[in-house]
């Protein structure tokens, strides 16, 4: 596994950069039930690595995860949140990245990452196993 970048805060805990792929199609929405830990039903997500953009993260992420292709990615949101399913490397602190994205390719995702994949309607969503950070984002989003 490649390092994360992060940052350390003034009280001393470590900051984690993450990014999240909001990919829609035809009113649905892809998600996976993960794998790793944290686990739960959540969009292609993962830490930005020491050195990469946010871009440059999404992009490998949903390459790694899914084996899509990213087209175009649009932010849309930038937050810092304390989660209390701590990521593998034991860190709250994340500042996300969400995008909307458009992509290309044939789903095939990693089955180290990944248990399931498959497309959502909100409606299917809001009856998963969320995991809470990102139930969190796609009721921001008014998504569900
Ligand atoms: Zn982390």
């Amino acid at each position: 596994m490649s390092s994360a970048k992060f940052e350390t805060l003034k009280n001393g805990e470590l900051l984690h950069f993450s990014v999240g792929a909001l990919i829609e199609k035809d009113g649905k929405f892809l998600l996976i039930d993960r794998n790793l830990h944290p686990f739960g039903f959540a969009c292609v997500a993962g830490h930005v690595d020491e050195g990469e953009s946010p871009e440059v993260a999404l992009e490998r992420e949903v390459r790694e995860e899914c084996g899509l292709i990213v087209e175009s990615a649009k932010l849309v949101v930038e937050e810092e949140v304390t989660q209390k399913n701590k990521c593998t490397y034991g860190v709250e602190q994340h500042k996300w990245f969400v995008f909307s994205c458009t992509v290309s390719g044939d789903l095939k995702t990693n089955e180290r990452e990944v248990k399931s994949s498959g497309w959502y309607t909100p409606t299917e969503i809001k009856e998963l196993k969320v995991e809470p950070v990102w139930k969190y984002w796609l009721q921001k989003l008014a998504i569900i």
